[in-house]
């Protein structure tokens, strides 16, 4: 029987395991968490919308019907190309084939020391310590008696304009403004400011100067103060410095940088820039047509050369194209045509009223494009346990205002009741 192993269960490598269900081999799947996360909606965890129950499953219930597929709870320290060998943790798995789908990680542009104190968006624990943030903040300025401290409790700065920090700054703001509004005595969390910061001259860089445009009125409407061509110099328990003015705040996210994971260290392959490992037109490794990189650890280009872009879908088309690759060879079939990115557009979301999305022949902004990345994002939970249970939740929290989920959980030196400690 012929061994395949899937490192990673994000989208790509999901879709890749679920693509070989019925193939006749061996296949084992090895993630370094529990759970598939549908990072998507896990901003709404980060600002105490959703539970993170509401966006994670467990991998092994996921695949529980896959007779062929054994789940590993492990980390990926190395590969042994020549070997065929993953090196895990506790183990040392062989393969015949191999699928490396173990996505991207926060970059911090060398900053490496701010992660401590602007942690970035990527899993559960990062939604969850986030969570405990902003709510603790709140908490904090509710206590003080000190007017500046107060003021630099209630500021929210958070870095990098792209979608995650778009929609983590409309729906701070919404939670601030609107959630949040009649829950505290001492304080009036509607004098919270939302400070967002982009180093680029617009927000949405990946969307026309039109939609971008629209973000910021959108985001402005609803109390965000949005900074453009504002690099952060430096970042501190006690705030931010962007270009030469110092900003103080209890709380920053980055959502400004991202990196491939060490893949192409693993694997000694040449990457790009981002640390994307550089694949073949069949997403297989040069030299190496057993082993094969997919999602956002993979740069792969599309027929007209442009980069296929970091998101859900093109892992999901690429988790699938892999499967059937290396079932026709596995059957002895004939080889697949290379794989080919289909795009089904880009959307963000700005709030609960407003979103953008561009698909390939259509733009649409305001309310309308709420509902549709609404509908959309429905329709890309098909597939994980409960869609209909956690739509409904969703929903459930929109018209509430997400009464649900505030609850400040864990625990970190740097978000005590008090402060910091000394
Ligand atoms: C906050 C956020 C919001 C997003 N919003 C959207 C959106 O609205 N629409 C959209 O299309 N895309 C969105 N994206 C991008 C999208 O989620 C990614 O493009 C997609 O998840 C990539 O899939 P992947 O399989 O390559 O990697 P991932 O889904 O990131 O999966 C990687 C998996 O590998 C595992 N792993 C990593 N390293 C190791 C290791 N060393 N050992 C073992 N396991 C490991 C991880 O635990 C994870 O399960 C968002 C991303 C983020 C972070």
């Amino acid at each position: 029987m012929q061994r395949i192993v899937i490192l990673g269960a994000g989208f790509g490598g999901l879709f890749a395991a679920q693509g070989l269900a019925r193939a006749a081999a061996d296949l084992t799947v090895v993630d370094r968490h529990n759970y598939h996360l549908f990072q998507p909606l896990l901003y709404q965890v980060a600002t105490a919308g959703l539970a993170p129950s509401d966006v994670a499953w467990p991998i092994r219930s996921i695949l529980s019907r896959q007779k062929n597929t054994t789940v590993l709870l492990d980390e990926v320290v190395d590969i042994a190309v020549d070997r065929h060998q993953v090196i895990l943790r506790r183990e040392t798995v062989p393969f015949d084939y191999l699928v490396v789908a173990t996505g991207a990680r926060h970059s911090y542009f060398g900053h490496e020391d701010w992660a401590e104190t602007a942690p970035g968006l990527k899993s559960i624990d990062d939604a969850t310590q986030i969570r405990r943030r902003i709510l603790t903040a709140f908490e904090q300025a509710e206590m003080t008696a000190d007017a500046a401290e107060r003021a630099r409790l209630l500021r929210f700065v958070i870095v990098g304009g792209g979608a995650t920090g778009v929609e983590l700054a409309g729906t701070i703001a919404e939670l601030a403004h609107r959630t949040l509004a009649a829950d505290f005595r001492h304080i009036d969390p509607r004098a919270a400011k939302i400070l967002l910061v982009e180093a680029g001259p617009r927000l949405l860089p990946f969307l026309s100067e039109a939609s971008s445009s629209y973000a910021r009125r959108a985001l402005e409407r609803l109390g965000v103060e949005v900074r453009l061509g504002a690099p952060v110099t430096a970042c501190d328990a006690l705030g931010v410095t962007i270009g030469e003015e110092r900003v103080g705040s209890a709380t920053v996210i980055w959502a400004a940088g991202v990196a491939a994971s060490p893949a192409a260290r693993w694997l000694d392959a040449p990457c790009d820039r981002a640390g994307r490992v550089i694949v073949e037109p069949d997403l297989s490794l040069a030299g190496n047509p057993d082993i094969f990189v997919i999602g956002d650890a993979a740069s792969v280009t599309t027929e007209a050369g442009s980069p296929v872009p970091g998101i859900a879908p093109a892992a999901k088309q690429q988790g699938r194209y892999v499967a059937d690759v290396i079932a026709r060879r596995i059957a002895g079939r004939p080889a697949a045509e290379a794989f080919r990115y289909r795009h089904a557009g880009y959307l963000a979301t700005i709030g609960r009223r407003s979103a953008v999305i561009e698909f390939p022949r259509l733009k649409v902004t305001g309310w309308l494009a709420w509902w549709i990345w609404g509908i959309a994002h429905i329709y890309f939970l098909v597939g994980v346990p409960s869609p209909f249970i956690v739509s409904i939740r969703w929903l459930w929290e929109y018209l509430t205002y997400g009464r649900g989920a505030r609850l400040i959980t864990g625990d970190h030196p740097h978000d005590k009741i008090g402060g910091p400690a000394a």
